[in-house]
């Protein structure tokens, strides 16, 4: 008899560039096909390309589904012993989201994507946000979150808006990184996980 398959896949991510990560995300139902099977494999393919946060969008659907592990921010020294607590074990799959308030003054925080290798910018954003969502059982939370979290989940809910963190950078900034950008549309880049090019799909 055989044991039970190791049945988890790691699926390519989608680079900068591509018209997926554009599209504003349709809900979902509980009867998506394969929904248990697509949520494993997502978290595997964000712990493969050590990511903190990955949306469906960026492995090629355009739905409202996005997933964040803060438990890597645990183990930053420099941050209270409590906000070590709250980041361990902080795995959570958010269907369906609905940022329903954004409050508080902008804070700048260094982000980057895994759709968007090796830039790195800061982005200014909101601190404290209160959402509505639906977890992997399809039951619903309205929730508030603030700091780091707050700001993983709004990256990872602007990839189900169709909005990348590039968008909110200054005129001059997104002029600086162009070329970067196009690049990476391109391929020519050196990453080590497994991504699709938008500009290597097309037919010679
Ligand atoms: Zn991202």
């Amino acid at each position: 008899m055989q044991s039970k398959i190791k049945t988890e896949m790691i699926l390519p991510i989608v680079a900068y560039g591509d018209t997926v990560l554009r599209k504003k995300g349709d809900p979902i139902a509980k009867t998506y096909p394969n929904l248990d099977e697509l949520i494993e494999n997502m978290f595997e393919t964000m712990y493969a390309a050590s990511g903190i946060g990955l949306a469906a969008p960026q492995v090629g659907l355009p739905i409202r589904l996005f997933l964040v592990d803060a438990t890597p921010f645990a183990e930053d020294e420099d941050i209270s012993p409590e906000e070590q607590e709250q980041f361990k074990g902080f795995k959570h799959t958010f269907i369906n989201a609905q940022i329903l308030e954004e409050e508080g003054d902008e804070w700048v925080f260094n982000e980057g994507c895994l759709s968007i290798p090796d830039i790195r910018e800061d982005v200014f954003r909101k601190p404290m946000i209160k959402i509505q969502y639906q977890d992997e059982n399809f039951d619903t939370h309205i929730k508030t979150f603030d700091g780091i979290i707050a700001r993983i989940i709004q990256h990872e809910y602007d990839h189900i808006e169709g909005i990348l963190f590039t968008d909110k950078l200054s005129p001059l900034k997104r002029r600086l990184i162009k070329g970067k950008l196009a690049n990476i549309s391109k391929g020519k880049i050196n990453v080590d996980y497994k991504m699709r090019f938008p500009a290597l799909k097309k037919k010679r």
